[in-house]
């Protein structure tokens, strides 16, 4: 394993190791907002490393307040920045950074003083249903166990159109919506803040490579265009959803905010994280039949924090291997029709859920359906968020005694504007 001169690296609890070398857009010392990798407690600002001559980054746009630019240069550029800020990093690499103090300290940025951003300019927002545990729970509680997954599930990953005007990053407040919802028994509907909101857990895809309107990918083709990982938390106003979705998917219930993971984690940290397909019960048609490892072992947990709690309880914990469709066939089925897929294009995987109680990615299924209260670890329970809950993702994979981890995705619920009209 290498070792990193910068603090932190080397900590075994530490989500940013050599290893893993994730991209955000952060902010700090008065400077505009910029593109910056996370190693260890720092932030190394690409854009000063390239202006002092050490990284040859040409319209990699790193001075910019989203890494669209450096995503649509493609993988030899995404390679080559990697193997030069390793080298640049490594306890046994180059001393052109180390050993210039004044660089050092220009470039070198405390995470605990940066303000981080949106890391991409989000294009489209796709959100897919690809984890059959998930898919299987919401069917059953809805339609019970025998008509639980649609036929088409087994054969595609199905999804919706989400809003890319609504994906947030970490530490944005999320705002409990107003909607429409029929009440229990009633045969009109009112009009009020949900009662029902929920979390999903997920893992989000970036696409880096632009596709042309009617070009389609094989899944190898798919693999190459994607950029990066992120953890995401797609909240969900069940009530909303539940008297909206009939026939069409979700619209309100999942328009208000969408939250994202500050830090990218490319697929090139994620190597020794890749895993082969889970077991189908039918064949997939040739274009989503996988011929290389395209799953990853990563863990998610969800914590909550009740506002007047001092400690946040773990209340999720999945992995990324529970998942049916991979990011490249998500990709891969989206482009199938033509669809013109975007650098900063965001897919969604779907709620993930494992097969225990504390495995369910979201609070719907933990309560099934609002039947059971679920015990918090430190005090109180819940069915559904109350006003202040802040919830916590987070997530890591193991590569080689690195943690790979992707820091955290949080937001805190804010209570519902009183009335239609006010506040913003
Ligand atoms: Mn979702």
């Amino acid at each position: 394993m290498t070792q990193s001169w910068v603090k932190g690296a080397n900590r075994p609890d530490c989500d940013f190791s050599l290893g893993n070398l994730p991209y955000g857009v952060f902010e700090a010392n008065g400077n505009t907002p910029r593109c910056g990798i996370a190693i260890g407690d720092m932030i190394l600002d690409l854009s000063e490393l390239v202006f002092a001559g050490k990284l040859v980054a040409e319209n990699c746009g790193f001075d910019r307040p989203a890494l669209n630019t450096f995503m649509a240069a493609g993988p030899n550029t995404w390679e080559a920045v990697r193997n030069r800020v390793t080298e640049l990093l490594a306890e046994n690499g180059s001393t052109d950074l180390r050993d210039d103090a004044a660089l050092c300290h220009r470039a070198l940025v405390p995470q605990s003083s940066a303000q981080m951003h949106l890391p991409i300019e989000v294009k489209g927002y796709t959100d897919f249903y690809a984890g059959r545990q998930h898919a299987f729970n919401s069917g059953s509680i809805l339609r019970g166990p025998e008509n639980a997954l649609p036929p088409n599930w087994s054969h595609m990953p199905i999804g919706y159109n989400g809003r890319a005007s609504t994906v947030v990053v970490s530490g944005t407040p999320v705002r409990r919506p107003l909607g429409q919802t029929l009440p229990p028994g009633g045969d009109s509907p009112v009009i009020g803040p949900s009662r029902r909101l929920d979390i999903e857990v997920e893992f989000g895809a970036i696409v880096g490579i632009s596709t042309e309107l009617g070009q389609t990918l094989t899944l190898a083709e798919a693999w190459e265009h994607l950029f990066g990982f992120v953890l995401l938390n797609d909240w969900s106003a069940r009530d909303i959803q539940r008297w909206e979705g009939q026939p069409l998917g979700p619209f309100q219930s999942k328009a208000f905010a969408t939250s994202i993971s500050p830090w990218v984690v490319t697929r090139a940290a994620l190597e020794a994280c890749r895993r082969s397909a889970p077991a189908r019960d039918k064949a997939l048609l040739p274009y989503l039949h996988e011929t290389a490892p395209y799953f990853f072992d990563i863990t998610l947990e969800a914590h909550l924090k009740p506002a007047d709690a001092d400690r946040a309880s773990r209340i999720v914990q999945c992995n990324t291997t529970q998942l049916t469709y991979s990011a490249p066939q998500l990709l891969a089925h989206h482009a199938l029709c033509g669809c013109r897929m975007q650098t900063g294009d965001l897919l969604g995987s779907g709620t993930i859920s494992g097969p225990e109680r504390h495995n369910f990615g979201c609070l719907m299924e933990q309560s099934w359906g609002g039947r059971d209260e679920i015990a918090l670890e430190h005090g109180g329970s819940r069915k559904f968020l109350e006003d202040g809950d802040s919830v916590t993702l987070t997530g890591w994979g193991m590569a080689n005694g690195n943690r790979i981890g992707f820091g955290r995705c949080e937001g805190q619920i804010l209570p519902a504007h009183a009335e239609v009209g006010k506040g913003a």
